[in-house]
């Protein structure tokens, strides 16, 4: 059996190799390596297989999101909700634009924010809703437009770990992951569910101007060379790197089922044993698993860890301290207990090795140890 990693970027990019190494050599020959043709044609393809109008890429998960609040020109003091247990990213650049982050809690059950928390935290200065779709899954995008709608707020969803999801609205009608707020974000870091080999990133919107505000600030907020029209970052996705994706996005599909596919075995072998709980599914969502999390029920995390690791089997904690817990996020007035759910799963959450080049073997294998760990309870 080869060695079980949390993702698997060996594997994968041998089974297309031959494919990604004639994209790559197309653009060394053409030399394009800003802004080449493989950019437009990449965000073109991805456009068609969310269902949204525009998407435009650009250098990062981060930025996206950055640029995203760029866009819809916030004010300094403007506060912005967003869940507490999400990758730093999220608060990080409402920060740095000098906007207040506000964090909510999250449902203990989906890792999603709590949107019955939603409404109590929202003030004259509140102007966006951040939902992060946690670990694959999205969260409950249709009390979030609602409210949105209620107290004229955006909505800007961070797709960075749900690309290819979709939501289920309740008359039935099903949207991909990113598309349904004012603007969605995403990220290519090479461990998403279309990853790159290196940064990259992109946002979507339906919004014709706001489309084109965003290419604009992305690309030092000019839309002619060397006539600025506002202040703008630079944010554009390599040629090379849109080369790749456009190859990998074919696969897109094939990727996130066999995400599932890992997720169901694991559902199976885990489901009945006593001291793990494994991640529920929402009925408004599909889940593509960029993570596999797990909740442990007894205090032992650092044990069953340690063991996992002694049989080569890798695991991660996403994420081990809470934003506001964090030195930088500190200032926001909030102390250990002000989140008791993200508090708590800080503490028991643990995400297995999910790609998609795990075989059978190697998930059997897994199974196999996690199972006899609880049914000896550590001993
Ligand atoms: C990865 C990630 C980001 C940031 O993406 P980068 O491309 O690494 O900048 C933002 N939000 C979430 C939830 C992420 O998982």
């Amino acid at each position: 059996m080869n060695k079980i990693k949390m993702v698997d970027l060996e594997n994968q990019y041998a089974t297309i190799k031959s494919e990604v190494d004639e994209a790559i050599q197309t653009v060394l020959r053409s030399t394009a390596f800003i802004q080449g043709p493989e950019v437009q044609e990449f965000a073109q393809e991805l456009a068609t297989y969310t269902g949204v109008k525009f998407v435009i890429p650009c250098a990062n998960g981060t930025d996206a999101l950055q640029i995203a609040m760029m866009a819809l020109e916030y004010k300094p003091g403007d506060e912005i909700l967003l869940p507490v247990h999400t990758y730093v990213a999220t608060a990080e650049v409402i920060a740095l634009l000098g906007l207040t982050p506000v964090f909510i809690d999250v449902d203990w059950n989906t890792f999603n924010i709590d949107v019955t928390q939603l409404e109590k935290k929202i003030s004259s200065r509140t102007v966006a809703i951040v939902p992060v779709h946690l670990y694959g899954q999205c969260a409950n995008m249709e009390i979030i437009l609602q409210l949105a709608k209620k107290y004229n707020l955006h909505v800007i969803e961070d797709a960075a770990q749900s690309l290819s999801a979709e939501y289920i609205f309740s008359s039935g009608e099903r949207k991909k992951s990113g598309t349904i707020g004012t603007i969605g974000t995403t990220s290519f870091f090479p461990s998403k569910n279309l990853g790159c080999f290196g940064d990259g990133g992109a946002l979507f919107t339906n919004d014709e101007i706001l489309a084109e505000r965003i290419q604009m600030i992305a690309n030092h907020g000019q839309k002619e060379k060397y006539h600025h029209e506002v202040i703008g970052v630079n944010s554009r996705l390599d040629t090379l790197q849109a080369a790749v994706l456009k190859v990998k996005l074919k696969y897109l599909d094939d990727y996130s089922q066999r995400r599932m596919d890992v997720a169901s075995a694991y559902d199976s072998a885990f489901g009945e044993l006593e001291n793990v709980e494994i991640p529920a599914r929402s009925v408004f969502s599909t889940h593509v698993f960029n993570q596999y999390t797990l909740k442990l029920k007894s205090d032992n995390r650092d044990d069953f860890k340690k063991y996992l690791a002694q049989h080569d089997i890798p695991t991660m904690i996403y994420y081990p301290v809470p934003l506001h817990l964090q030195k930088a996020f500190r200032r926001n007035n909030t102390t250990n207990g002000s989140f008791p759910v993200t508090e708590k799963l800080s503490k028991v959450v643990i995400s297995l090795p999910i790609h998609t080049e795990l075989s059978n073997e190697q998930i059997e294998f897994i199974c196999h140890r996690v199972k006899l760990y609880f049914k000896n309870d550590g001993r």
